[in-house]
């Protein structure tokens, strides 16, 4: 008993210490970036203190967006290496920082372009429609881009006699093809932390929780995603909690959300839908890491001017259908 007391009472210390800590360095970062005349964009599934800390959270449309249109001279992307490409894609006179470059994404890396321009010449006449979480590199080999929250609106309103191939998430692919009833040709790639979510967590988060609405990412298995309530983008999640009459929701995608969640629905109660759903490489930026960032002005994402005009195309066109 001395132990657990001795335990629980170094833990309430060091959350003390870390909460002094975070708003000592997020008050450091504010002032700098506002001498920089930096912007501070973050996902939805990063930390929380880099949560706190930013000008703007949000999905990967959302950042894309906020990107495009910021005109910041300088902007510290706080999300995985292929959204901060993103954001230098779409604002490429700013210079973007990226305080982790080692903070990739797995599913992105699963489509090479050298791949899926080989798959092209095998299948001519295939249309390439890109998830957003693709490298820039592979960008410059695809037709058109789309997010999580705009696939359905977006593949629905291509020529039905054309063949498709979706890549990297198959999940995602697969998902969007039910629901449209059209056959897509699937990319083998998917986020090992959605695929993770099994059928069996739905079932043990449903007898755990009564009542409660099981929300999921569409990046989860498309079995996980029949036994859900809602297959929805974490945009999606957040339009659909804030104008939901239900209490309570079972959350199924990354941790990181949860956050977001409870500070902006105080009266309503989420539970994860598997505790460990978290992508180690979205929680790799931390605070120090984007004042060390801010105060070397480094490391810059940079592309070459070809790769910028070439990956901007399937972009744009996504930005123009929504
Ligand atoms: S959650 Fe999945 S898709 Fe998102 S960055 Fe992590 S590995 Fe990539």
């Amino acid at each position: 008993m001395t132990v657990e007391a001795t335990t629980s009472s170094e833990r309430t210390s060091q959350n003390i210490r870390d909460a002094h800590d975070n708003a000592a360095l997020a008050a450091a970062i504010r002032k700098l970036a506002k001498a920089r005349q930096a912007i501070l964009l973050a996902h939805n599934y990063t930390r929380s203190e880099v949560q706190d800390v930013a000008d703007f959270v949000g999905d990967s449309l959302e950042l894309s967006r906020k990107a495009a249109a910021c005109q910041a001279p300088v902007i510290v992307f706080c999300g995985v290496r292929f959204m901060a490409e993103t954001a230098k894609i779409l604002s490429p006179d700013s210079i973007v920082l990226h305080p982790r470059p080692d903070a990739g994404c797995p599913m992105a890396d699963m489509a090479t372009p050298e791949a899926v321009a080989d798959y092209r010449r095998a299948h001519p006449g295939v249309l390439t429609v890109a998830y957003v979480n693709t490298t820039a590199a592979t960008k410059t080999e695809v037709d058109i881009c789309c997010t999580s929250g705009n696939a359905e609106k977006l593949v629905s309103g291509l020529p039905a006699d054309r063949e498709v191939i979706f890549l990297p998430d198959q999940n995602l692919g697969a998902n969007t093809a039910a629901k449209l009833g059209r056959k897509l040709n699937l990319w083998p790639g998917c986020c090992p932390t959605h695929n993770r979510i099994l059928p069996k967590h739905i079932e043990a988060a449903r007898a755990a929780h009564p009542g409660a609405q099981v929300l999921v990412h569409p990046e989860c298995l498309p079995a996980v995603v029949e036994l859900a309530d809602q297959a929805l983008s974490t945009g999606g999640m957040l339009k659909y909690v804030h104008a939901a009459d239900a209490k309570e929701f079972i959350i199924g995608t990354e941790s990181g959300l949860l956050h977001r969640l409870r500070l902006e629905n105080p009266d309503k109660v989420f539970y994860p839908l598997k505790p460990d759903v978290c992508c180690p490489n979205m929680k790799k930026i931390t605070l120090e890491d984007v004042l060390t960032s801010l105060c070397n002005m480094a490391p810059t994402v940079e592309l070459d001017p070809d790769t910028i005009r070439r990956a901007r195309t399937p972009i744009d066109r996504m930005l123009a259908i929504g």
